[in-house]
């Protein structure tokens, strides 16, 4: 897009950025499994006039004046949440996926609480608990872990802890994990022992939208939460969906328990995007990106590129970069951007190396994918990433990697 004329007469250097960050984005490929590129309409909506009011409180009931076309929006928002997501309840009011989760945790549990959650060398996220999370000081995060080369969840661990730990919330859901969950496994568990059960799905949300993957609410979970940015392709934001007997917990705790006002441009913005996503163009995006992913993995594995679980059923894979030169995440996330293929370093099941230096890297298709990109053009990918980590330069790499990004500009 071009820079807004006025924007640059009053801040060129906030105009120049702007205009920075699109160029970067037409002329690199984001394979960074959780981002992608929006829709016009949502950039509409989130740079709206929408902006500027206070709506504390929730449709009908709010605390100020001058509420009709808030009302008008969030209802619809929740209203298409619920349809989409086979939910009875929805909460479009978190502000991002952190919020969302924490709104979860203080609405149903008490400080010091135990929640059952996935490891996160192993998949799980910050969110989950981890001891650099706030989070992680309030409640008590008891962790299961994947087995073998395949990754499985290990539920006889799940269930043994589950039995020892008493949790009172079974939770499942990940950001690096690339297996679908099998939501009716952890929900007999969590009825062993009377816990509650939410999928945290916000890397997947899209694709169950789109559905192409399981819904964990078509098996008996209790709540759902997803970001609206990363597989659902709307503004940065959160929402909870959930069964009737939570919906006031939830609701109070987001507003007023964690939040002020809601940001209702971004509220119109997951509106819109659930709009979209109830289309068979977005039923037909979300198999690609399934598509995509695999064919991108198998051309990796074709190439000798060892894979955490040794594929992919989402969208997202882990490639285990330890026999590279350079062996850790960081320089070969440095060396893919040097080539324009923009990823992310990533901790593999039980790393021996720190965070900072891992040993993987995360790659995903939901950005690629928007851009129209479809089997061949991933075989392509394969190759280039591969061309990097058998240490040519990024510089030789780098002109295929803007030519093939100009043949497909980003839809925006
Ligand atoms: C991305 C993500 C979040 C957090 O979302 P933010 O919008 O970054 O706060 C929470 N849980 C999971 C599983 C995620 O992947």
């Amino acid at each position: 897009m071009k820079p807004n004329p006025k924007l640059a007469e009053l801040d060129p250097e906030i105009a120049n950025a702007l205009d920075g960050e699109s160029r970067r984005q037409e002329s690199t490929l984001t394979l960074i499994a959780s981002e992608n590129h929006t829709y016009r309409e949502v950039l509409e909506t989130s740079g709206s006039v929408l902006t500027d009011k206070y709506a504390e409180g929730y449709p009908s009931r709010r605390y100020y004046a001058g509420q009709r076309f808030y009302d008008e929006i969030e209802t619809l928002a929740i209203e298409r949440a619920r349809k989409c997501f086979r939910a009875e309840h929805a909460n479009v009011q978190p502000l991002s996926g952190s919020p969302m989760n924490q709104a979860v945790y203080f609405g149903l549990l008490e400080p010091g609480d135990t929640i059952l959650a996935m490891d996160l060398t192993h998949g799980g996220h910050l969110t989950h608990g981890a001891p650099a999370s706030h989070m992680g000081r309030i409640f008590n995060f008891v962790r299961y872990r994947t087995r073998g080369n395949r990754g499985d969840i290990d539920f006889d661990e799940v269930r043994k802890l589950a039995h020892q730990e008493s949790p009172k919330m079974v939770l499942c859901g990940h950001s690096s994990y690339p297996r679908e969950l099998d939501y009716a496994a952890f929900k007999r568990i969590a009825d062993e022992i009377g816990a509650i059960t939410v999928a945290d799905v916000s890397h997947i949300g899209g694709l169950i939208a789109g559905n192409a993957l399981e819904n964990p609410l078509d098996h008996g979970f209790d709540l759902l939460t997803t970001t609206t940015h990363k597989t659902l392709r709307g503004p940065r934001g959160g929402l909870i969906a959930c069964k009737n007997e939570f919906a006031q917990k939830i609701d109070k705790s987001v507003f007023p328990g964690l939040q002020g006002g809601p940001h209702m441009h971004q509220v119109a913005g997951i509106a819109v995007a659930i709009r979209k996503a109830d289309t068979p163009e977005f039923r037909r995006y979300s198999e690609q990106v399934l598509l995509n992913a695999r064919v991108l993995a198998e051309s990796l594995k074709a190439h000798g590129v060892p894979l955490i679980t040794g594929g992919t059923e989402n969208h997202l894979l882990v490639l285990d970069v330890a026999q590279y030169v350079g062996a850790d995440g960081a320089t070969i996330q440095d060396r893919l951007e040097a080539a324009g293929l923009i990823c992310n370093k990533q901790l593999i099941p039980d790393d021996s190396r720190p965070a900072g230096r891992p040993s993987g890297v995360r790659l995903g298709t939901p950005a690629v994918t928007t851009r129209g990109m479809r089997e061949p053009e991933m075989r392509r990918i394969a190759a280039l990433v591969c061309r990097v980590l058998d240490n040519q330069a990024p510089q030789a790499v780098s002109q295929e990697v803007v030519d093939l990004a100009r043949r497909f500009p980003v839809v925006h």
